[in-house]
């Protein structure tokens, strides 16, 4: 017996109740116990960031896609790591801390205390890793919970110690002076790849200021300089004009480029390189150390004639391009503003100001001394901090680097041996690193990766490789190492290994990407001479985790992976940062296959943001939804385009599953009364020979075909051909097969029983990876309860396999299915309703669906059907106005006449002549008309002619039909059980006693009263 199903699926209730079995019964350990011995199929978990306390929707795509492929991978007998990451260091982290602090500086998480600060931060990765494990669970995600890596353990550390050693060694590490892009909040510069972020570059307005700097050996001349950064004016150092540009003098000796005003008269002109060399005042001489700065016109071809005024104002303190420059002509460097993008002391009337605060004041001197030409607003794309969203501004600093040149080209080289879906995200990955500069990878901040370099005044650059090095070296406070990390690792000096002298550690902690792309190498046991059990769990992840720190024997084994899944932005970031590591430690890539998806947007299309009110947790959407049907609008998502997410999608999907249900409600209630039992052999191989039908024969070569199709796709890691599978294969088995089967099912015929039993179970083995819950559920109904020695679980099953499909057979029905899809286009068309018979229908250009006329009868309910060209088919043609309107004037009226009366001519390539007038294909609509009485649809090359002409006999037919669909809705209302026999009571009159004996059949009556209205009883 099969257990019975409620009416519809509560999605939410079944998941929670499969969630509790698997736990209760070891599913996935006895998946993975199974598994054990067989191939390897390595994943790396892409680490998420333990900040949030719920998993977001967009977390949960990720998650989805990596679980499908894992559990696909699973049902095929591969053995897997399944091993979860956690990112735990870096600003996301920080900044999360200070806001439940109220800290807003760095001043004030010193003052605050790096120890208690440090505790705060790990708090806070230890309360989201479990609000994050905890909703990864409830969406179904099988991972091996308990044994996550996170990257704040001491270990990881380690072995990005080690990496930074090997990069110090060959070279390439360095303490650059640069002008970089710096986030005056949160205190730090910023790398290149984290500008790439989205969220990044806002649209902003800024002031838009001309101003004007007087030529000091032509007093009565000035420049004029457009800025849109009123704060980088007191560190103007020089003036940049284009060599090759005409500049042109105003009456009142204002040089600008001729090109920016050319309807200005000028009473002089000259080229750029004519004014190289003049020196004019600076707008600020009257502070410090402007006044020391000797200003004077420079030669740059990069000055853009597209806006401002061609003279460009050069602060090489205060701009990366500007710094560039300044290197080039040797100019002095004013660096104006400190870490918190405040004026240093010796700007005078402006120190202590923010660089936003100062621009009013700027502005306003300007004005005083006569400066300020004009003052606007302009609006542009500008760059903000990726995690606290204030605006960047430049400062020249020193960061440390690693130089890039020397591993380009390796670089490159091993990603082109990694196969990316979709192609051109590899192509992206080539173009950043064709184009990517030198890896900052330094932050002045706290709670993160300590940088291991010592450098020693007599110029040795110490770099500590391991923990056991730092032990060897230290020269104290060991014993306060609580663990590899600020403030405690500060206090461990070491001795220079060059002169013998005590040194510090730099106070820098490093880039996150950092922590994230090591990976392949700490949690895999690179180079690690013996396995430790439980050994990654160190520094802040005691604990936290059971993770095992293994051997070199076990990396060799899982590296590199077979595959990677995560977000088109992990192409500069994770995906780079780990092929950077893993390129300088082995040379090769760390991955086999990407795959890489577009952004998730809320369903209007705009970018979800916690301010905005437009982000989903999951847990709501688990509530409202359930996981099957988030994971399946997931996974119908090309990822080559944005996925818009919301609640209204959610609504189709669950028609769309419920269609599944009742195909399966519908075999369980027959299979039910029947007392049939299904045999678990008929999933070896399909149910076919004798006593089955061609019908059967169909749907048995259609399940086939459909498994076909679900292995391609996953085999493709493109799951919505996946689901575009699955959708049509429900549809034909509901809306063909059992729709054709009914009375066989009424009658309790096995083999249809036996085929659709088949159909089903495959069809959810097919899609389990994708949904989990309902596919257990009713693998649960359909198969574990009612085989003997079934699998108890779905994914304990295997993947299906099946045979080559007869794919003539499918072909057929493919196109018998589209006739009747005509057939019913025809009579909408006509507005008659299928209950009603008609006498015929034509059919034009089918190719395989001869064999097929009695069924296409049945579906479409006419007495014949008829394969030939539609003889009496005419063809009608209509102008189309838009655009022969305004060609033809006052001929249109004549052509559209004879256009109707039929009098024109096709011409080839689609053209028509029509009054001597030759009309191109898109100023003409021509389609086939029917012969008065039919109505006709067509597509592509198939057409369908359906004679709508209705004789008494036909209308009392029609009558009859009306009389069965009424009482089966009074059956319905009365809620009597399929099989119930009734007494039927026909209302007197009507000439339908010829079709008693099939009214009686359709609706199960067993006798007929007359009486004065229709009624319905159960015998
Ligand atoms: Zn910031
Ligand atoms: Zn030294």
């Amino acid at each position: 017996m099969f257990r019975p199903l409620t009416r519809v699926p509560d999605h939410p209730a079944i998941e929670l109740e499969i969630l509790e079995w698997w736990a209760e019964h070891g599913i996935f350990d006895r998946l993975r116990e199974t598994n054990r011995g067989g191939p390897t199929w390595s994943f790396f978990d892409g680490p998420v960031t333990a900040n949030r306390m719920a998993l977001g929707v967009h977390t949960a795509w990720g998650r989805t896609l990596k679980d499908v492929f894992q559990r696909y991978k699973a049902l095929q007998g591969y053995h897997q790591r399944y091993q979860n990451g956690f990112d735990c260091q870096g600003l996301w982290i920080e900044v999360g801390v200070e806001r439940e602090l109220g800290l807003n500086s760095k001043r004030e998480i010193e003052e605050y205390g790096l120890a208690e600060f440090a505790r705060r931060c790990r708090d806070v990765v230890v309360r989201s890793s479990r609000a994050l494990t905890e909703g990864s669970i409830r969406l179904g995600q099988w991972m091996d919970w308990g044994n996550d890596y996170f990257t704040f353990s001491d270990t990881n550390i380690e072995y990005i110690w080690r990496f930074l050693k090997h990069v110090h060694d060959r070279g390439w590490l360095y303490l650059g002076h640069r002008s970089t892009e710096w986030c005056p909040r949160c205190g730090t510069s910023l790398s290149q790849h984290e500008l790439t972020q989205a969220g990044v570059y806002q649209e902003r307005s800024d002031p838009s200021l001309y101003v004007r700097f007087p030529l000091l050996e032509r007093p009565e001349e000035s420049l004029v300089v457009w800025t849109t950064t009123p704060w980088t004016l007191p560190a103007n150092v020089a003036a940049a004009v284009k060599p090759d540009a005409e500049y042109g003098r105003r009456e009142n000796g204002e040089w600008v480029a001729t090109a920016r005003y050319p309807d200005e008269p000028f009473d002089r002109r000259a080229l750029g390189e004519e004014l190289v060399g003049l020196r004019y005042r600076g707008p600020f001489d009257d502070l410090g150390p402007g006044g020391e700065v000797d200003h004077r016109v420079i030669p740059w071809d990069e000055v853009s004639l597209e806006e401002g005024t061609g003279i460009v104002h050069i602060a090489t303190g205060a701009g990366q391009e500007d710094f560039e420059l300044g290197r080039l002509h040797d100019l002095p460097v004013l660096s104006p503003v400190d870490e918190a993008g405040r004026f240093y002391d010796s700007y005078g009337w402006l120190h202590g100001l923010s660089t936003s605060e100062a621009a009013d004041q700027i502005v306003g001197r300007l004005a005083e001394q006569g400066y300020l030409l004009e003052a606007g607003v302009y609006l542009h794309r500008y760059p903000h901090c990726w995690r606290c969203d204030t605006p960047l501004i430049w400062r020249v600093t020193d960061d440390w680097l690693i130089a890039v040149d020397d591993l380009r080209q390796r670089l490159l080289d091993a990603n082109a041996t990694v196969e990316w879906t979709p192609a051109y995200m590899g192509k992206r990955m080539d173009d950043w690193l064709r184009n990517m500069g030198d890896w900052n990878i330094s932050r002045r901040r706290y709670y993160g990766l300590p940088l291991p370099f010592y450098p020693c005044g007599c110029g040795h650059l110490n770099v500590i490789g391991s923990r056991v090095e730092l032990e060897e070296r230290a020269l104290g406070g060991l014993e306060q190492l609580e663990e590899l990390r600020r403030p405690w690792i500060d206090a461990v000096p070491i001795r220079c290994a060059e002169c013998g002298q005590p040194v510090e550690r730099i106070k820098e902690v490093g880039d996150v990407w950092l922590d994230a792309g090591i990976v392949p190498f700490s949690t895999l046991g690179w180079e690690n001479p013996e396995y430790v059990p439980q050994g990654y769990a160190t520094g802040a992840a005691e604990g936290l985790t059971s993770a095992d720190l293994p051997d070199h024997a076990y990396w060799e084994r899982w590296f590199p992976a077979d595959w990677v899944s995560e977000m088109r932005e992990q192409i500069r970031l994770w995906f780079y940062s780990q092929l950077f590591m893993s390129v300088v430690l082995t040379g090769r890539a760390p991955f086999r296959a990407v795959l890489g998806y577009e952004k998730m947007l809320d369903e209007k299309g705009r970018e979800m943001h916690s301010s905005w009110g437009n982000t989903i947790d999951a847990p709501d959407a688990f509530a409202r939804i359930g996981a099957d049907v988030m994971r399946w609008q997931f996974c119908a998502q090309p990822p080559d385009r944005n996925l818009l997410f919301g609640y209204g999608p959610a609504q189709e999907i669950k028609r769309k599953l419920l269609t599944l249900w009742n195909s399966v409600r519908f075999l369980v209630d027959y299979g039910n009364i029947e007392g049939f039992t299904p045999s678990l052999d008929d999933l070896a191989s399909p149910p076919v020979g004798d006593g089955f039908r061609p019908l059967d024969r169909w749907l048995a070569a259609r399940t086939q075909q459909y498994v076909q199709e679900a292995t391609a796709a996953l085999e493709d890691q493109l799951t919505y051909r996946l689901i575009e599978s699955f959708d049509g294969f429900v549809d034909d088995v509901s809306n063909w097969y059992i729709r054709r089967s009914r009375r066989r099912f009424w009658d309790g015929e096995e083999a249809a029983l036996r085929v659709l039993w088949h159909a089903l179970v495959q069809g959810i083995r097919g899609i389990s990876p994708v949904m989990p819950f309902l596919s257990e559920h009713l693998w649960q109904a359909l198969v574990a309860d009612a085989c003997e020695d079934a699998p108890a679980s779905v994914f304990l099953a295997g993947w299906p396999k099946a045979p080559e499909p007869d794919v003539a057979l499918l072909a057929e029905i493919a196109e018998v299915r589209a006739i009747v899809g005509l057939g019913h286009r025809a009579r909408d068309a006509a507005g008659i309703k299928l209950r009603q018979p008609l006498r015929s229908l034509l059919v034009e250009g089918a190719e395989v669906a001869v064999g097929h006329a009695g069924e296409i009868a049945e579906e479409l309910r006419v007495k014949s059907v008829a394969f030939e060209p539609l003889a009496g088919a005419g063809i009608r043609a209509k102008p189309n106005l838009r655009l022969l309107g305004p060609r033809l004037g006052g001929r249109l009226p004549a052509i559209r006449a004879a256009l109707a009366e039929g009098r024109f001519e096709q011409l080839p390539g689609g053209r028509v002549r029509v009054e001597g007038l030759d009309l191109e294909p898109e100023e003409v609509f021509v389609e086939r008309s029917a012969p008065q009485g039919w109505a006709l649809a067509e597509e592509g090359q198939l057409a369908v002619a359906l004679d709508v002409r209705l004789d008494s006999e036909l209308e009392l037919e029609g009558r009859v039909y009306d009389l069965v669909h009424a009482v089966n809705s009074m059956r319905k209302e009365q809620g009597l059980a399929i099989t119930d026999r009734i007494v039927l009571t026909l209302p007197d009159g009507g000439d339908l006693d010829r079709f008693l004996d099939w009214v009686k059949s359709e609706t199960l009556a067993v006798e007929i009263e007359h009486g004065s209205e229709l009624a319905v009883r159960k015998a």
